[in-house]
């Protein structure tokens, strides 16, 4: 009994040895920016009694946004954005805490409707070393906040705030590695790791090339090329389901991972994505432009047996729609021996 005393008295943030005391999950604990949130509001939430969100802002866009509530607060909040000019928002940059009166000064107006609530709250910033990376608000009426208990919730903050800075460094550098700059899709690598991690069952890839892109980059400059690249980006976005992914694996050529689909289904995936390059004008410095491209299908089981294989098999029925004339779409079907 006494050591737990003397553990709880210690652990208390008055004390000069605090940093001995810190919580299992600061010191060695979860390393992703999740774990590592979900930790942090639940013990604010065990020190205060409090619900709890955890915001941090993306270092790219400046856009703050809710990455973690804690278990007695409103889980609709998670992913919502906060106006920067909200009292989470501020705190987002500021090194004192800002109150707010309800959930619309909390949060911004944007989603106040639905989470109507005289419910106000504090926002506490959350330093990494040297910079601002997001903010902790603790909800319910602030004055009737214990100081002792703002002080605790205060004290892990500041001892979380760097390890969810490195937590997420490393995520923006990940997704990074992943991603491809000009159209914002994939990348060959992504994608060859959500074919890899493929659990069985049917799935197909598209492989496309636009066709004469060459003589656009040649007619319209690079620029236009460029624009040209996150048009048909998009396109192959919109005419997808959740989980394919779309990636672009090189140059002009992408390609679509329809993991679950069929072969039919692969195909008036491939007619749909055809017939929207097609139909669209791309509309460049006064220039309309027509993109068109060519399409190989290949699937599992119809064209190969191995995941591994299915790029090639599509590369290749790619090539026959090219040699065909272009504007087509090739279906790789299995070699008989
Ligand atoms: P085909 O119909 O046979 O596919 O002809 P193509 O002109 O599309 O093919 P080719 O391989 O001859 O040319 C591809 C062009 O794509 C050449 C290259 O400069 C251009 N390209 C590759 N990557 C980019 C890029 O990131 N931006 C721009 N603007 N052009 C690119
Ligand atoms: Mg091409």
């Amino acid at each position: 009994v006494f050591a737990d005393l003397s553990a709880q008295i210690n652990s208390s943030p008055s004390k000069s040895d605090q940093n001995e005391n810190l919580p299992e999950w600061l010191v060695g604990g979860p390393e992703s920016v999740e774990g590592i949130s979900f930790q942090l509001c639940e013990a604010v939430q065990e020190v205060t009694g409090r619900a709890n969100v955890i915001v941090l802002r993306d270092p790219n866009t400046q856009i703050a946004s809710v990455v973690a509530v804690s278990s007695g607060g409103d889980r609709r909040l998670l992913g919502d954005q906060v106006s920067p000019s909200a009292a989470v928002g501020r705190a987002c940059m500021s090194d004192v805490p800002i109150v707010g009166a309800d959930m619309e000064d909390l949060f911004g107006s944007s989603r106040s409707d639905r989470r109507q609530g005289a419910q106000g709250g504090v926002a506490f910033p959350l330093w990494d070393l040297r910079e601002c990376i997001g903010a902790v608000a603790v909800l319910g009426e602030h004055s009737t906040l214990a100081a002792e208990d703002r002080d605790r919730a205060q004290w892990l903050i500041k001892n979380a705030g760097p390890r969810l800075g490195r937590a997420a460094t490393l995520r923006t550098a990940e997704q990074r590695a992943m991603t491809d700059e000009l159209t914002g899709l994939p990348n060959r690598r992504s994608l060859e790791r959500a074919m890899h991690d493929h659990s069985g069952g049917p799935c197909a890839v598209l492989c496309i090339d636009l066709d004469h892109f060459k003589a656009l980059n040649d007619g319209f400059g690079h620029a236009a090329g460029d624009a040209a690249l996150r048009h048909v980006a998009a396109i192959f976005k919109n005419a997808l389901r959740a989980g394919d992914v779309p990636a672009r694996v090189g140059g002009e050529v992408f390609a679509l991972w329809l993991p679950g689909a069929t072969a039919e289904k692969a195909l008036d995936v491939a007619n749909r994505v055809r017939d929207a390059v097609r139909g669209s004008i791309l509309e460049y410095a006064g220039n309309d432009i027509g993109i068109t491209c060519s399409i190989g299908v290949a699937s599992i089981p119809e064209s190969v047996s191995q995941v591994d294989n299915l790029l090639g098999a599509g590369d290749a029925a790619m090539y026959r729609a090219k040699e065909a004339g272009r504007d087509r779409i090739e279906v790789a079907v299995r070699k008989s021996i």
